[in-house]
């Protein structure tokens, strides 16, 4: 009789392990939000790393396998993944997650994209063909996607929609409270130029009034010609722009380069949690690290050697 017990006990526990919601997401800062969303309910298993140019994902065979057991994989949409997440899609074979059905979530669904261009063009290797895909850095977006997100959960797992829910208001109203801190430790600072390597950062720009249209590549994906290197310097002379910005995965040298002859600072930067030092802690941690690493690259003395 014990054994028979323990047996059913163990077969509840197995079905009670099972009834979390198995959830495979692109990139950490969807990642981030999806267990704020998703609180104890859900298993969440991140492809991208931190660190990794979210164009460009290692795709490893144990993602493969990852996406065969996922009960819904969120992606960013707007062609983010697709150089490295279509053939394993195929490879899954996981009917759950192909496209139309409820396990397969978009999170751009509902967000207002930026720099849509007016005609469909992938010329000289645009990989922004459907508008800038690194939305979620700008807080107003993170909400969209966080409130899109206890949708699309609530209707895979209806048990638990309440909490999904709850849990991403009570994520709302945190960040309710943090973007009101950003924005007027940014506030001093709007209109300042800033210079990014990756045209990753429009967003951001634009909900703290930031100037960011001087770029290291030539075209989203292109790396920096010295021509064009060139005509970058100059026009941060011209325009007097101190900060450059630059993500782990980019190149940090030819950043170095540019800011050392006009006298501008690098500031490392990451849209991800734990893509650089101090992030770890989720998209509110990461939002933080941002904000304050530019108010104080902004705010601080020019560097020196300053050529202006
Ligand atoms: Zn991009």
């Amino acid at each position: 009789m014990k054994k028979v017990l323990l047996g059913l006990l163990g077969v509840l526990l197995a079905v009670g392990a099972q009834a979390k919601l198995n959830i495979v997401v692109t990139t950490p800062d969807l990642a981030a939000i999806a267990k704020e969303v998703g609180g104890d309910k859900v298993e969440i298993t991140t492809l991208a790393r931190p660190t990794e140019d979210p164009h460009f994902v290692d795709a490893k065979p144990s993602f493969v396998v990852k996406l065969n057991r996922a009960d819904a994989l969120v992606e960013g949409g707007a062609e983010l993944e697709i150089g490295w997440l279509p053939p394993l899609l195929a490879g899954a074979r996981n009917d759950k997650i192909q496209s139309g059905q409820p396990g397969r979530i978009l999170c751009n669904e509902g967000v207002p994209m930026l720099e849509v261009p007016s005609q469909l063009t992938r010329a000289e290797g645009d990989i922004h063909p459907l508008g800038n895909p690194h939305f979620v850095i700008d807080p107003v977006n993170a909400k969209t996607v966080a409130a899109h997100l206890a949708d699309a959960f609530a209707k895979i797992d209806a048990g638990n929609a309440e909490t999904y829910r709850a849990n991403a208001q009570k994520f709302t109203v945190a960040l309710d409270a943090k973007l009101a801190e950003w924005t007027a430790k940014l506030a001093p600072f709007k209109g300042a130029k800033l210079v990014s390597y990756h045209k990753s950062w429009p967003y951001f720009a634009e909900r703290f009034g930031l100037d960011m249209d001087i770029f290291l590549e030539p075209k989203p994906g292109i790396p920096p010609s010295p021509a064009h290197l060139a005509t970058v310097m100059a026009k941060m002379k011209e325009q007097n722009a101190r900060v450059v910005i630059v993500d782990p995965y980019l190149n940090r040298k030819t950043a170095e380069t540019v800011a050392r002859s006009t006298g501008a600072k690098v500031v490392a930067v990451t849209q991800f949690p734990g893509g650089v030092k101090g992030t770890e802690g989720g998209y509110i941690a990461l939002m933080d690290y941002l904000v304050n690493s530019l108010a104080g690259a902004l705010g601080g003395a020019p560097a020196s050697g300053t050529a202006r």
